[in-house]
């Protein structure tokens, strides 16, 4: 077998949840920002979603990774200091969940980058050291502007399945890249409002679809990164599907599930 990593491990696993709460369906839609309903299906992720996942975690002594955006931080403190208690790492994920590539007249992405960072700051004691770019959109001055605010690494690209540099060649940063594939939004949305009816997947076949991602990366000895969000996968039967696939890794020899910033500061120290 081969493998990427050299200290015995085969395939290193990253769970991440991005508690993007209602804020992706309001910075997209403004127009359903006052429409109760659509909102409530947003705010089940911090309310609901994220404490149980929490407790999933904590019972198989697993760390992971919480991208949050400001404006859920500021909104649900005492839960943002739970996840950094429990040991698990957190990272910006913008304030009104903005896409760089997409933000509106007056807003500056530096500007979107610190805010972020001081509420978290604010709440843990701690600045973030990593970055997801709301919906993987990341703009050409990104990585640049992260740089200078010495962030650590950027999750928001898909050009490789282990980590990589990215950024100017003083100005490196690690990128720990995602892929649709492997991310529960494309998988579970279903939300008419605001016009996304594609029929939901049952837990099964993205169970089955995650093994085969997972079973190829260990072959090959990768990274498997995963991308969930508490307001997806908080519901029972997609917490249920995430249970019974890192029941089958962890029945694998050489898996490690590290938090982002673990597998960032690994492979800069290489
Ligand atoms: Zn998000």
């Amino acid at each position: 077998m081969t493998t990427t990593w050299h200290d015995g491990t085969q395939c290193v696993v990253t769970l991440t949840f991005d508690i993007d709460g209602p804020t992706a369906t309001m910075f997209r839609n403004p127009e359903l920002a006052d429409h109760p309903s659509v909102i409530s299906m947003g705010e089940f992720g911090p309310k609901v979603g994220t404490p149980r996942i929490l407790d999933w975690l904590a019972s198989l002594s697993i760390p992971a990774t919480f991208f949050i955006p400001g404006w859920v931080a500021e909104r649900n403190e005492a839960l943002v200091r739970r996840i950094a208690e429990e040991g698990h790492e957190i990272a910006h994920h913008g304030y009104m969940h903005e896409p760089p590539s997409a933000l509106k007249p007056g807003q500056d992405e530096g500007e979107i980058l610190d805010h972020g960072s001081e509420i978290l700051e604010q709440i843990t004691g701690e600045r973030p050291l990593g970055y997801r770019s709301p919906s993987w959109e990341l703009s050409p001055d990104s990585l640049n502007l992260m740089h200078e605010r010495g962030f650590v690494y950027d999750s928001s690209l898909m050009g490789d399945d282990i980590p990589y540099f990215v950024g100017e060649p003083e100005k490196q940063m690690v990128e720990l890249p995602v892929h649709w594939s492997l991310d529960d939004a494309p998988y579970y949305t279903y939300t008419p409002v605001a016009g996304r009816t594609a029929p939901i997947n049952t837990p099964n076949d993205v169970l089955t679809a995650w093994q085969w991602e997972f079973d190829g990366a260990y072959k090959a000895g990768r990274m498997f990164m995963l991308t969930m969000h508490p307001h997806t996968t908080g519901r029972f039967a997609r917490l249920e599907a995430l249970d019974r696939l890192v029941r089958h890794i962890k029945g694998y020899k050489d898996v490690r599930f590290m938090r982002c910033i673990d597998v960032a500061e690994t492979w800069l120290a290489r």
